[in-house]
């Protein structure tokens, strides 16, 4: 009975399943991390992290893997029977099958090797290795007609045959049988070898038990020893059945054939051991072991009547056989056709997990120099905010003190330029004509000279020193600004605006508009002379000319400047104390009128006590007094009046805009300084927004670096991981065997 225990044949099966999917994870794992590398190593802005070699090593790891996994999809356990013809390597093969797969009986007519390999499919077919073409099969004699009739089918060529997995256990696990043509009929040894043993994971020498082991079946095996370091060998010395004929020698001839098999593996070939060579000898009888099977799997008994005796034991020695072999080609073929693989596949994960160590170090290291880089250009730009707040309000006070600098230098100029008012006027030189049109350009003009002379008086006094000042806060603010700004900006750094230049406007013009001259003849001791000795020229003519107790109220164009004389001016702001004297003498004249009649009375009193004479002479010299003053009220003397009303209306008006004109000034310089501080501030943001942009760039970058230290992390535990089950699985299948 054939047992029913798992094939040792699963545990290549699960092993190349086990291994398969490391290397497809590998795979996956080596793709990723070369993507990554290869990132790493382009770094964009940031620089390379990795190293080109590294990223070639990883893109070598790629295809050797690549490799691999194609190597491990082809991979199967492969057994190649060898022997003379005839002495049964087909039977054994169907033996092993089941089935009636090969053809046998018939002698090689060809010199091909035949592969069994299993078929997913429902149909059977060949597969000529030289061809592309499939033939499917469905009876056994197809085969050998094919393989008899195919004049295409050389000599030593491979013919693939595909049997239905379902139609046969062994062929599930992966497992190619290869029959060979007899050892007997070919010279080609070598080539045979070479291209159909190299990879085979167990070698079947099918002896016949009838005969002794024959030196062209020895030879194959030492050049197959030759080429493979210690290859598993099992004899089979088919057709033990006949030894029934005999059973008196059968012991006998049993021993000899063991310990000529013993001497072969043991001392001839060296690939066992003495003690373990008898256990890879097997008397069988493939022809039983096959009809058995192909009966039963018919539902037939076993025996059929025709089996002879003894065949149990050879049943047995037959499964006994099979099982060994399995065992022998699973761990064989495990070993031979992973271990290598494994070992290539644990450098890999070696490999990624030094490349991966060295990005992440130099990726920690480009981290450590962007952090720092990152603290020194966040203090610069605390440092630049810091100074700038400190140069504002250093330029504010610098502001404040050169206003009230100013203001006190234009004060004192214009006063005492006010002062000298009278000089002015008097170098004044144009024609003076009394005439209205005229006197009106006369006093524009007279004006306008006033005004450049005081224009250029303040200009001489005050500017120089101004300008000075404001040059000093302007380097000052520019010294202070420079070392906050970066070299290529600082050589730009604002030029002072060298056409800065201090303006008076008196706006003298403006000022006087309100001027009105007297230039009339009167009469030293006239009556409103003497009234306005008395009283005050202004108020004396208001008095004289009746118009009543409400001054005129001067209707002045809008002019701030007026505004502000309408406002400060003593005269204008005392007008209720003006009305008061007003009042007081009009009244006084009004007196006077009443008591003109009394004076005339006072008079004739005065003729009749004095007498006429001191009258008269009085009166003449009155009379002669008036006419030289009359006679000499020439236009000079006008104009001299004129000049002398002008200085005065001047003067006061200049007194009352001496703070308007100082704080004018004062601005303008304040406004000067301001705007040079406006421009150091503007270039000192733009090197904070440059700051800015560098820290806003170094924290990008770091957290760049961060992402490839995780990364490279993530794929180095990975790596560790991969190599983890790369060593289960060497314990699980290659170790200990
Ligand atoms: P091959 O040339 O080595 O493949 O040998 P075959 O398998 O074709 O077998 C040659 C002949 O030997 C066939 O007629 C088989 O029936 C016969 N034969 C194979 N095995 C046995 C066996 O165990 N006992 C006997 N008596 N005949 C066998």
């Amino acid at each position: 009975m054939d047992d029913e225990d798992p094939s040792p044949l699963r545990r290549f099966v699960e092993a190349k399943r086990s291994i398969t999917s490391i290397f497809d994870q590998l795979l996956d794992f080596v793709k990723d991390g070369s993507t990554f590398v290869d990132e790493a190593w382009r770094g964009d802005d940031l620089g390379p992290v990795a190293l080109e070699e590294q990223n070639l090593e990883l893109l070598s790891c790629v295809s050797k893997l690549w490799t691999i996994r194609e190597v491990l999809l082809r991979r199967h356990m492969k057994v190649a029977f060898f022997g003379r013809t005839s002495n049964g390597k087909s039977t054994v093969i169907n033996a092993l099958l089941r089935d009636r797969v090969l053809p046998s009986g018939l002698g090689h007519t060809t010199n091909c090797f035949l592969s069994v390999e299993g078929t997913d499919g429902d149909e059977a077919y060949l597969h000529p290795e030289a061809s592309t073409e499939r033939r499917s099969l469905t009876t056994v004699n197809q085969l050998a007609h094919a393989l008899h009739m195919d004049p295409t089918l050389e000599s030593g060529s491979l013919v693939k045959v595909f049997w239905p997995k379902s139609c046969c256990a062994l062929l599930r696990d992966d497992l190619v049988l290869m029959d060979s043509p007899g050892t007997d009929v070919t010279l080609e040894l070598d080539s045979w070898i070479d291209k159909f043993c190299l990879d085979a994971d167990v070698f079947v020498l099918v002896g016949n038990a009838e005969s002794t082991l024959m030196n062209t079946e020895k030879l194959f095996f030492h050049k197959v020893s030759e080429r493979i370091s210690k290859p598993n060998i099992f004899i089979l010395l088919n057709r033990w059945d006949a030894s029934v004929t005999e059973p008196e020698y059968m012991e006998e001839v049993r021993k000899q054939h063991v310990d000529r098999c013993v001497s072969f593996l043991a001392e001839e070939l060296r690939t066992v051991g003495l003690d373990e060579a008898p256990g890879r000898v097997f008397f069988i009888s493939a022809k039983e072991v096959l009809s058995s099977r192909m009966q039963r799997a018919q539902g037939m008994p076993e025996t059929g009547g025709a089996l002879a005796e003894g065949f149990q034991d050879r049943l047995r020695e037959f499964q006994r056989f099979e099982r060994t072999f399995e065992e022998f080609i699973s761990q064989s073929a495990v070993k031979t056709k992973f271990e290598q693989h494994t070992v290539t596949g644990r450098q890999v994960t070696e490999d990624i997990t030094a490349v991966m160590d060295d990005i992440n170090i130099a990726s920690a290291d480009r981290k450590i120099c962007c952090l720092e880089e990152r603290e020194e250009q966040r203090d610069r730009l605390d440092f630049v905010r810091g100074q700038m707040n400190h140069l504002r309000d250093n330029v504010r006070d610098k502001i404040k003190t050169l206003s009230e600098d100013v203001a006190a230098k234009v004060t004192s100029a214009l006063s005492d330029q006010t002062c000298s008012l009278p000089v002015l006027v008097e170098e004044f030189r144009a024609d003076f004509s009394p005439t209205h049109e005229n006197l009106q350009i006369y006093k524009t003009k007279l004006l306008q000279h006033v005004e450049e002379r005081l224009v250029g008086c303040l200009s001489h006094r005050c500017s120089p020193s101004v300008l000075r000042d404001i040059r000093d806060a302007q380097r000052h603010m520019t010294d202070s600004v420079r070392p906050l700004l970066s070299l290529s900006v600082q050589e730009q750094l604002f030029a002072p605006s060298s056409c800065f230049e201090l303006t008076y406007d008196l706006g003298l013009a403006v000022l006087c508009a309100d001027f009105q001259e007297n230039i009339e003849f009167q009469f030293s001791l006239g009556w409103t002379a003497l009234v306005s000795r008395f009283i005050g020229a202004a108020n004396a003519k208001r008095a004289l000319s009746g118009c009543g107790p409400r001054p005129q109220v001067r209707c002045l164009r809008f002019d701030p400047r007026q505004l502000f004389v309408v406002s400060l001016c003593p005269n204008v702001v005392s007008l209720q104390e003006d009305e008061m004297v007003l009042s007081t003498a009009t009244g006084l004249v009004s007196v006077t009128s009443r008591a003109s009649m009394t004076v005339l009375v006072i008079a004739g009193v005065v003729w009749r006590s004095v007498g006429w004479r001191p009258v008269f002479v009085s009166l003449s010299l009155y009379t002669l007094l008036y006419l030289y003053e009359k006679l000499t009220w020439t236009d000079s003397n006008r104009e001299r009046v004129l000049k002398q009303q002008v200085v005065a209306h001047a003067a006061r008006r200049l007194r009352a805009v001496i703070p308007v004109v100082s704080s004018a000034c004062s601005q303008q310089v304040c406004k000067e300084v301001m705007a040079t501080l406006g421009r150091a501030s503007q270039r000192v943001e733009l090197r904070e927004a440059e700051l800015e942009a560098h820290v806003r760039q170094l924290s990008l970058r770091i957290q760049r670096l961060e992402n490839i230290q995780r990364r490279s992390k993530a794929f180095r535990n990975r790596a560790t991981e991969l190599e983890t089950q790369l060593d289960s699985f060497s314990a699980r299948y290659l170790q200990g065997n």
